[in-house]
């Protein structure tokens, strides 16, 4: 081989490698109440990166503990913050229990939250900011797992877990830990009392993937200036997870304005609708999450239980959506 077409291959190799980078996606597949629809309930989302690691985002009452088939390997848990409907205080029997417009959620996870337990079952990680972690680390001691799992990333500082790395980013809600969680006299009192544990401020992430995919994970909140000064101006993320339900969280108006004018990502998924958003996998008209569809300028990904979509670095759904 000559010194050129030593260069040539040379080229020809870093062209191949870098196809073969952008041609790796992140695969998200929600795991909701229903198979095929978007439900009032629907929060989780398993997040799959191109090298293997899973990451299970708000488990909250429609992963079926961690017996749920559906689950397979999980290295990681992000918990946004401690409501019973992210972190799970109670879930369904199996998935497809109930209807989706009245969930099952009979199995009761308090004290533990249903996040830790599937940790426990499952050895995973749970990435956690403010001061969650120490809950966490209780909840994995008391249980036969291992407190070192529980693992912190305040606002502004990241870790890196299966190659992924994890930040957590503001969110403008509350997060009072219910007395379930604590139990005894004190529970007992501070639930007569109808007081909060006090585990810190709620938070949104962002994960950054190996393939260069930064994701925007809302978690419940306001409009916050951070999601134009840090999610888009320091982070510069390509897809968002948007939570649109009204009421707790950012509704379908205040949720568009997010996205079209503050983080301005290339696409974005809705979440935490708390309706019945579609109906044989069609959006239901007059529903919240259509009207976030004709608000947003991005296109919109409706969260299809068990329907698994494929992102590329740019944030663009290339398959399943
Ligand atoms: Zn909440």
């Amino acid at each position: 081989m000559n010194r050129s077409s030593k260069v040539a291959a040379f080229v020809l190799l870093g062209a191949a490698v870098a196809s073969s980078a952008l041609a790796q996606t992140v695969k998200v597949t929600p795991l909701g109440g229903i198979d095929g629809e978007f439900c009032p309930q629907d929060r989780a989302l398993v997040f799959e990166d191109p090298n293997g690691t899973r990451i299970l985002y708000d488990p909250g009452r429609t992963v079926a503990g961690a017996g749920d088939p559906r689950l397979g390997k999980i290295d990681v848990i992000l918990v946004t913050h401690m409501h019973g409907d992210h972190a799970g205080n109670a879930h369904n029997k199996a998935p497809n229990s109930g209807t989706c417009a009245d969930p099952d959620m009979s199995v009761s996870a308090v004290p533990n939250t249903n996040a830790a337990n599937i940790a426990i079952a499952k050895k995973s990680k749970i990435v956690t900011g403010s001061e969650m972690p120490p809950f966490f680390a209780a909840k994995l001691k008391a249980n036969g797992g291992n407190p070192a799992d529980s693992m912190l990333a305040r606002f502004g500082g990241s870790v890196i877990v299966g190659g992924v790395r994890i930040a957590t980013v503001t969110a403008m809600h509350s997060n009072g830990l219910d007395p379930d969680y604590i139990g005894g006299e004190l529970g007992k009192a501070m639930k007569d009392a109808g007081i909060a544990g006090d585990v810190g401020l709620p938070t949104g992430y962002v994960l950054t993937f190996s393939n260069g995919l930064v994701t925007y994970l809302s978690g419940d909140t306001g409009i916050t200036s951070d999601q134009e000064l840090v999610v888009r101006n320091h982070y510069h993320a390509k897809l968002a997870v948007m939570n649109i339900g009204d009421g707790f969280t950012t509704g379908p108006a205040e949720a568009a304005y997010v996205i079209n004018e503050l983080v301005r990502p290339a696409e974005v998924i809705a979440s935490h609708a708390n309706e019945v958003g579609t109906v044989g996998g069609k959006v239901r008209p007059g529903s919240k999450t259509e009207a976030f569809m004709k608000a947003s300028k991005v296109a919109v990904h409706v969260p299809l239980s068990g329907k698994t979509m494929d992102f590329d670095a740019g944030g663009k759904c290339v398959g399943g959506c």
